[in-house]
């Protein structure tokens, strides 16, 4: 029997910029079970860092949210500061999209990695971090002499990994990874996408994983959600999905094999023409008609709900 670590209802997200509002994420809800891996997939501006810095309230400040958030059975909204410091680490832990530049150029990794246990305190004394951060780097495949080793001293996939020890370092329920390996080249991006399926199957780890590459979701996800303009457009278990999509925006994105490691296709993924609408000026209707290849009349007026389409899956079409 698995319950959620991870319930979000209806949630609403809309930044205040000096530009106006900005709704990045509109209505989306998921469970996310313990020990389940959800993959997170869309173009780049589609919500979904937004989606994923919420989760552990890590928006800017003047963000406004509606709906619900359960973590752990905790509502997330509701949470002290001093609750809110508990959970994060220790609940959930994240790796940042763009993380490789997260790791201060002058404290060693080792350092780094022991900090959130005295932060939060998991550990009684510097000996035990240190025996601890020993054991994190083996666990992700990195020699302990690296603990003393400073960034620049440090390969990007080394990097990474230092970044993976950092967020398994109190020992999380679930691991949010944004767009990990997006900046890196195929055989390391292959490397800690094995280290990352590996750490699944040791403990009961639950994961989201963000990218805007639906082949890469397939070995980590278990399920996946794509997300256009804010919302999910379709979900399911991540093989059928992946390989029998039934969103028009799917199919895009899983017909497009993005060339790693170059710019153009990072930024379109799909291999459609033009780009998701921006979120202060959304298109009347369902937000993808615009280049939608089946788009009907009714696709201009009708923003279509996520209804399920059979078999544990879910999309928003009119035409399905
Ligand atoms: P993704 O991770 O899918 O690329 P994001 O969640 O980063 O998408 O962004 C979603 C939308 O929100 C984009 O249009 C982006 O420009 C906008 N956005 C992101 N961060 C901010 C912010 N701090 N203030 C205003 N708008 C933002
Ligand atoms: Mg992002």
């Amino acid at each position: 029997m698995s319950w959620p670590v991870l319930s979000v209802k209806d949630l609403t997200i809309t930044y205040n910029s000096s530009a106006g509002l900005v709704p990045a994420v509109r209505g989306v809800s998921f469970d996310l079970a313990v020990g389940e891996s959800l993959g997170l997939a869309g173009e780049s501006g589609c919500g979904k860092s937004t989606l994923a810095n919420s989760l552990l309230r890590l928006l800017p400040e003047g963000t406004v949210t509606s709906g619900e958030v359960t973590i752990d059975g905790q509502d997330l909204f509701a949470l002290s500061p001093g609750g809110l410091r508990a959970v994060r680490w220790t609940t959930g832990a994240i790796v940042f999209q763009g993380a490789l530049h997260a790791l201060n150029p002058v404290q060693t990794a080792g350092r780094q990695v022991r900090e959130p246990m005295h932060v939060h305190e998991t550990v009684a004394s510097d000996d035990e971090a240190r025996v601890r951060s020993r054991q994190l780097f083996e666990r992700v495949g990195l020699s302990a002499n690296l603990l003393e080793a400073y960034p620049h001293q440090l390969s990007g996939g080394q990097r990474q990994r230092v970044l993976i020890a950092m967020a398994l370092a109190c020992d999380p329920q679930l691991l949010i990874a944004d767009e990990p390996t997006t900046a890196l080249d195929l055989m390391v991006q292959a490397q800690v996408l094995a280290l990352i399926a590996e750490l699944r199957e040791e403990s009961s780890l639950s994961l989201i994983f963000i990218t805007h590459d639906l082949s890469v979701l397939t070995c980590v996800a278990d399920r996946l959600a794509i997300m256009y303009a804010g919302r999910i457009v379709e979900q399911g278990p991540s093989m059928d999905v992946f390989q029998n999509a039934t969103h028009p925006y799917t199919k895009a994105l899983a017909a497009a094999f993005p060339t790693i490691g170059d710019p153009a296709s990072r930024k379109a993924p799909s291999g459609l023409a033009g780009d998701p609408p921006t979120p202060g000026a959304l298109p009347s209707g369902c937000p993808f008609h615009p280049r939608c290849p089946l788009a009907e009349d009714r696709c201009r007026t009708i923003e279509p709900d996520l209804r399920s389409s059979g078999q544990g899956r879910e999309a928003a079409c009119v035409l399905i």
